[in-house]
């Protein structure tokens, strides 16, 4: 069928550790409140065990970083001054279904990336003051740069990792993966609660403590111990 003018988007395309092929992504989920302590920091005084809770990011937000050494450049922007950065786990999965086991979840990963889930957070301070949506806060162009993804059959023990993220060399964020309040399939079974998951989702799964401003200029560098590299720089 003919479009009336050329279409902007296709598939968004992740290179893949040691594959020549690209994961195609279908949709980007995001869990928010999954470190305890990013959570206190955030002013959050309940009960760290509540029922996770998720929103998306459109998929032309994804700024896709075409090995672990690129840096990515990030355009500052518009409407803030309190840009955040949020560095996360991202799984990509490699099949789906709704109402997952965590057991039947856990088999859905196919790999793993590390992503920045970039905040406009005096946008969202003031979203969650009037009750209003978060889409403006996190959904903006170029508000989700990711690395490329290594199969989840690279790494024996994702619990056993930590991502570290620098901000022009000096560390800002660490996590260990075990810290987080629900784990990998936990996550993936409670979204799938909600919406039937399928092959090519991607989900971004917290982050941990020390979120913080960046300024133009700021170099971002992060890892997963020697898994994942992801480096950005704000221009
Ligand atoms: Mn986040």
């Amino acid at each position: 069928m003919p479009y009336i003018f050329p279409p902007t988007a296709g598939i968004v395309g992740i290179p893949v550790l040691g594959q020549s092929g690209h994961f195609p992504v279908r949709r980007v989920f995001c869990a928010g409140r999954n470190y305890a302590a990013h959570a206190k920091e955030m002013g959050w005084k309940g009960d760290s065990k509540e029922e996770p809770f998720f929103f998306t990011k459109p998929n032309d937000t994804l700024l896709v970083a075409a090995s672990f050494d690129q840096e990515v450049a990030v355009p500052y922007p518009l409407m803030t001054k309190n840009l955040h950065h949020e560095i996360e786990l991202v799984v990509a999965l490699g099949s789906g279904g709704s109402n997952l086991s965590a057991p039947a979840a856990g088999k859905s990963v196919f790999g793993y990336a590390l992503g920045l889930d970039l905040t406009r957070r005096d946008l969202q301070n003031l979203a969650k003051e009037k009750g209003q949506p978060w889409d403006m806060a996190k959904g903006f162009d170029y508000g989700a740069p990711i690395s490329p993804i290594i199969p989840a059959k690279e790494i024996s023990t994702i619990e056993h990792c930590s991502m570290e993220l620098q901000v022009n060399g000096i560390v800002r964020q660490h996590g260990k993966i075990s810290d987080m309040i629900w784990n990998i399939p936990e996550i993936i079974a409670h979204l799938s609660q909600y919406i039937e998951l399928k092959a090519g989702d991607l989900i971004f799964t917290g982050t941990p403590e020390g979120v913080n401003a960046v300024q133009k200029g700021d170099i971002l560098a992060a890892k997963l111990d020697s898994f994942l590299q992801l480096k950005a720089k704000i221009v």
